[in-house]
């Protein structure tokens, strides 16, 4: 774990999500005199050759300002027909003020199986790197006027990680109208503690998070902690921080209050950083207190330790693995389609041939496609020490 903060300009690699509120004023629109703020930050870590990425949201607020839609919740096909004006407006925007200091914006579109299908998932990710190495900053949202509600993000702190995941950045930071992670909701709970360093992800962690998220902005506390997860497992750290006041990157610098969430001192590998982040896993494969044990250390899942299935999923699909506790520790690819997997749950891998027919994989999910995702039981963190001085 790296608990010590670096300056931002001590990172290779930064992508940077804004969110809606920041950008749209309900009444007046884009806050233009703001964004030319962000984008001469942006310049200043350009010009010490960071690549900078940004996760911009406010296309649907600023489609439904253009627009003179009215407030409060809209229809899905009201959402996407704002997304669509605002997009635009959105994109010309960023790419007039980065262009005040030559910085050439490239626009991309996301949807939820760009990150979660892996042959689209490296297209994107190759698109996004030549944009990179040819200096330019792509200005990244998810692709809401043809995303629909089964297949979309919804929330760009989750897309935001994804990016930064994908295309190995080591600082995201996630700049809203909060700024950082609080013990409590703060405008609720007077005894609400700020929280400046967030060592690891811990259940107590997930448990403050809450649920709430304006009409503006569609992440609240809860998906900025999922963000979190994705990134800091993949040795990305994280930066919750204000964006309220002008030039918020140069005042985090300058000791603006903020929460950092530091990255995994052990990531896994971009295969497995791939794995742990798929949004949706296919079904649940529940284990016993053995195969917890034998995870923690390492070991591949058996059927034998496996007590029950959820869902529908083929071979190759990743499914989460849930624990004694019913939470999820793991996520891997799983070896076999569903109905094989339920015939063979709770037996020995030699009764495999036997049961289906043919002689698969001994391993349920084997441990080259396993990433723990999830704290493995107390218990089992002392088995993992033994293990560790065995
Ligand atoms: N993609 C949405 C937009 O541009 C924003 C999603 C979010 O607020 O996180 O309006």
């Amino acid at each position: 774990m790296t608990l010590q903060r670096k300056p931002i300009a001590k990172h290779r690699r930064i992508v940077i999500k804004i969110g809606s509120a920041l950008l749209v004023d309900r009444k007046s629109g884009l806050k233009k005199e703001w964004l030319d703020s962000v984008c001469a930050d942006i310049a200043a870590l350009r010009a010490q050759d960071i690549d900078v990425l940004v996760v911009s949201s406010g296309a649907i607020a600023l489609g439904r300002t253009v627009l003179e839609l009215p407030g409060g919740a809209l229809k899905l096909e009201e959402s996407q027909a704002a997304a669509a004006v605002g997009q635009i407006a959105l994109a010309r925007a960023w790419s007039e003020s980065l262009s005040r200091d030559d910085i050439i914006a490239g626009q991309i579109l996301l949807t939820l199986g760009d990150t979660e299908e892996r042959r689209r998932y490296l297209n994107a990710r190759a698109t996004i790197n030549q944009l990179l190495k040819l200096g330019s900053v792509p200005i990244i949202n998810e692709n809401d006027t043809v995303a629909t509600s089964e297949i979309r993000y919804g929330d760009n702190d989750r897309l935001a990680a994804r990016v930064a995941t994908m295309t190995g950045a080591d600082l995201l930071i996630l700049l809203s109208d909060i700024d950082g992670l609080y013990t409590a909701p703060p405008h609720l709970d007077p005894n609400a503690q700020f929280l400046p360093v967030i060592p690891a992800i811990t259940a107590e962690i997930e448990a403050m998070a809450g649920g709430a998220a304006s009409e503006l902005s569609r992440g609240g506390m809860r998906t900025k902690i999922d963000a979190g997860k994705i990134a800091t497992a993949a040795g990305c750290g994280m930066i919750i921080a204000s964006g309220k006041t002008a030039h918020p990157l140069k005042a985090i610098e300058s000791g603006a209050r903020s929460s950092f969430f530091a990255p995994s001192g052990t990531p896994v590998t971009a295969r497995k950083t791939w794995i742990a982040g798929q949004l949706q896993p296919a079904g649940e494969l529940t284990v016993d207190a053995g195969a917890e044990k034998a995870l923690a250390s390492g070991k591949s899942l058996l059927p034998a330790g496996v007590r029950s299935i959820s869902g529908q999923f083929s071979r190759g699909d990743t499914v989460a693995v849930i624990g004694v506790s019913g939470r999820e520790i793991a996520r891997g690819l799983v070896s076999y389609d569903a109905d094989e997997a339920r015939q063979i749950a709770g037996r020995k891998s030699g009764e495999i041939e036997q049961i289906l027919g043919y002689a698969g994989r001994a391993a349920m999910v084997h441990r080259d496609d396993l990433v723990i995702t999830g704290m493995i039981a107390n218990e089992n963190e002392a088995v993992r020490e033994e293990d560790a001085n065995a």
